[in-house]
C-alpha cells in the first residue's frame, strides 16, 4: 500500500510526520512488516531525529549550514548546491519495522520531513510492506 501526502514548506526546517506515518500503517491493516517513507525531492529529505527537545532540530540545521555553506566554487546555476548536499547527507528515505500494528522507532525517535529549500509544495510517500 502506498500512501501520498503533500506538505507546504518554510524556507528551511525539520516538520514532524510521524503522526502521519502511524496514519498509513494503521489504515493499511499491516501487523507485521516494513514501512518506508520516501522523499521525491533532491533539495529535501527524511530523517529519524529526536521528538522531544525541539532545540535538537535548531541544532541540526545550524550543524548542516556549517558543514554545508553556500560557496562562491558551486557551479549549479540554480544556487542551491548546499540544499542538495544537505539533502544527500540526510538522504531520502527511511525503513521503519512493523511489529504487532505499531512502528517500532525509539521513545525519543520521530520521523522528519526535511527542508533545505523552502518554501515549495512538497510530497512525500509511505510505503507499507506486509511481512
Ligand atoms: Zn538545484
Amino acid at each position: 500500500m502506498l500512501f501520498h501526502y503533500s506538505l507546504r514548506t518554510e524556507p528551511e526546517g525539520f516538520i514532524n510526520i510521524t503522526r502521519t506515518v502511524e496514519e498509513s500503517l494503521a489504515k493499511s491493516g499491516v501487523k507485521d512488516g516494513i514501512c518506508v517513507v520516501f522523499c521525491p525531492h533532491t533539495t529535501a529529505g527524511i530523517t529519524i531525529n529526536e521528538n522531544a527537545d525541539p532545540d535538537v532540530r535548531h541544532d541540526l540545521l545550524l550543524g548542516l549550514s556549517r558543514a554545508f555553506p553556500d560557496r562562491p566554487e558551486f557551479l549549479h546555476a540554480e544556487g542551491n548546491s548546499a540544499a542538495h548536499l544537505k539533502a544527500s547527507c540526510v538522504g531520502s528515505s527511511v525503513t521503519v519495522p512493523i511489529e504487532d500494528g505499531r512502528l517500532v522507532l525509539g521513545i525519543w525517535q520521530g520521523i522528519y520531513f526535511c527542508e533545505f529549500d523552502g518554501p515549495r509544495n512538497r510530497n512525500y510517500y509511505v510505503k507499507i510492506l506486509n511481512g
